[in-house]
C-alpha cells in the first residue's frame, strides 16, 4: 500500500499521526491530529512546547516526564492524556502510541507514531469509578447508622434479663426495645427503597387504593416513634386513585420522615389531602430547621443534604427526595416545596390518577 492510501484509511479511522524531532524539540502533524486536539489551521503549532501547553494541567507533567523517558530509553511510548481543545474549550481524551528510533541519515532521534480520540470510553470509565466510588462511601454510612440501632437494642435486651432476674418490674425497658426495632425497620426499609433507586426506571405496578387509608396508616406508624411531635391529618373525601401503592407508599413515608426528622425539637406536623380533577394531592407542613432559599432548586437531586453545620447530627444521604422526585415524575405528577430556613419546610406532591393509561 502506497503512503498516501496508508493516510486516507488513516483520516477515515479518525487517527491522527505526529511525529516528533526530540533534538530540534519541533512537531509535525497530521490534519487528522489538529481535527482531533481541536487546533484550526490558522493556529498551527511547531514546536513540542506548545502541544504541552494544550495538555490538561493534571496531566501535563507526567506527560512531559513519559515522553523524555521514551526518548532516553529509546522505547515504545503509550499513554492517554486529557487536552483542552484551543477550538472550542471542550477537554478531549486523547490516546497516544508511537516509538522513538533514530533518523537513518543523521541519526537523530525521533519519536512517532499515532494518536485517536477516546474521550467517550474514558468518561464512561471516570463515571463508573465514581459510582463505585460513591457505592463504598454509601456502604460504610449504612454499616455505621445500622450499628447504632442493634447496638441500643441489645444493651436494653440485657438490661431487661437482669431486672427479669431481680423480679424488676420491665414495663418501661420493653418499649425502648421496641422503639430501636421499629427504627431499624423503618432503616432496613429505606435501604431497600433507595437500593431499588439505583435501578432507574423500575416499571411500575399499579394498582387501586385508598390514598387516605394509606396516609393514615403511615402516620399511625410515625406517630408511635416519636413523643414530641404532634400530627394531625385532616384528609379530604377522595375516590380510589390508581398508581403504584407501594411506591407511592414510600414518597409518603420519605416526607413524613423527613418532617420529624428536620424538626428535630418537634412541634406540629399538618397533613392534609386533597381531590384533584383526574388526581389527588398531598400536603405536609412541619415547623422543624426549613431549608434555605439558594438550596431549594436542588432539594431533589441525588445525594443532596441542605444542612450544613449539622448541628443537630441528623443522618441522611439525600435520596429520600431523589427517590420521591423520580416516583412521581414516573407517574406523570409534580413534587414541590416551600420553606423558609428556621421557620419550617411544606412539601407536597400532585398525584394523577393511572385510570385506563
Ligand atoms: P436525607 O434526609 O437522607 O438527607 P432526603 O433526600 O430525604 O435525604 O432530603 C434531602 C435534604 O433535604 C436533607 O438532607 C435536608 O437537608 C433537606 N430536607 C428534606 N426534608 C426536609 C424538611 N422537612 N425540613 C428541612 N430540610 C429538609
Amino acid at each position: 500500500m502506497k503512503k498516501k492510501e496508508i493516510k486516507w484509511l488513516l483520516d477515515a479511522a479518525n487517527i491522527g499521526m505526529y511525529e516528533i524531532n526530540c533534538e530540534e524539540k519541533t512537531l509535525d502533524l497530521s490534519e487528522e491530529s489538529y481535527n482531533l486536539l481541536g487546533i484550526a489551521s490558522v493556529d498551527r503549532v511547531s514546536r513540542v512546547n506548545q502541544l504541552h501547553d494544550l495538555v490538561h494541567k493534571n496531566d501535563r507533567e507526567h506527560y512531559h516526564r513519559l515522553l523524555k523517558e521514551v526518548e532516553e530509553k529509546e522505547t515504545a511510548l503509550q499513554t492517554s492524556f486529557r487536552i483542552i481543545r484551543p477550538i472550542d474549550g471542550n477537554v478531549a481524551w486523547i490516546e497516544q502510541r508511537g516509538i522513538c528510533y533514530r533518523d537513518e541519515e543523521n541519526q537523530k532521534k525521533i519519536i512517532s507514531g499515532f494518536q485517536w480520540d477516546i474521550t467517550p470510553q474514558a468518561l464512561h470509565e471516570e463515571e463508573l469509578s465514581h459510582r463505585i466510588q460513591q457505592q463504598t462511601e454509601y456502604m460504610s454510612m449504612i454499616s455505621h447508622e445500622l450499628k447504632m440501632p442493634v447496638t441500643c437494642a441489645l444493651t436494653y435486651a440485657e438490661l431487661l434479663t437482669e431486672e427479669i432476674n431481680k423480679g424488676h418490674d420491665i414495663s418501661v425497658l420493653a418499649p425502648k426495645i421496641e422503639i430501636q426495632m421499629n427504627r431499624l425497620s423503618d432503616m432496613i426499609r429505606r435501604l431497600l427503597d433507595e437500593h431499588t433507586s439505583f435501578i432507574d426506571d423500575t416499571a411500575l405496578i399499579m394498582k387501586r387504593f385508598d390514598f387516605n387509608v394509606l396516609v393514615r396508616e403511615l402516620i399511625d406508624e410515625f406517630e408511635k416513634m416519636t413523643d414530641i411531635h404532634r400530627f394531625s391529618f385532616t384528609p379530604s373525601p377522595l375516590e380510589p386513585v390508581t398508581a403504584d401503592q407501594d411506591r407511592i407508599r414510600q414518597v409518603v413515608a420519605n416526607l413524613i420522615s423527613n418532617a420529624v426528622k428536620y424538626s428535630p425539637l418537634g412541634g406540629n406536623i399538618l397533613i392534609a389531602t386533597h381531590a384533584l380533577p383526574g388526581g389527588v394531592s398531598f400536603v405536609i407542613q412541619d415547623e422543624g430547621i426549613g431549608i434555605p432559599k439558594a438550596k431549594q432548586d436542588k432539594i431533589f437531586n441525588r445525594f443532596f443534604r441542605a444542612i450544613e453545620n449539622n448541628e443537630h447530627a441528623i443522618e441522611g444521604r439525600g435520596l429520600g427526595l431523589y427517590i420521591s422526585y423520580i416516583v412521581i415524575r414516573q407517574h406523570g405528577g409534580h413534587i414541590w416545596v416551600v420553606s423558609d430556613e428556621g421557620c419550617g419546610s411544606t412539601f407536597g406532591f400532585e398525584l394523577p390518577d393511572s385510570t385506563g393509561q
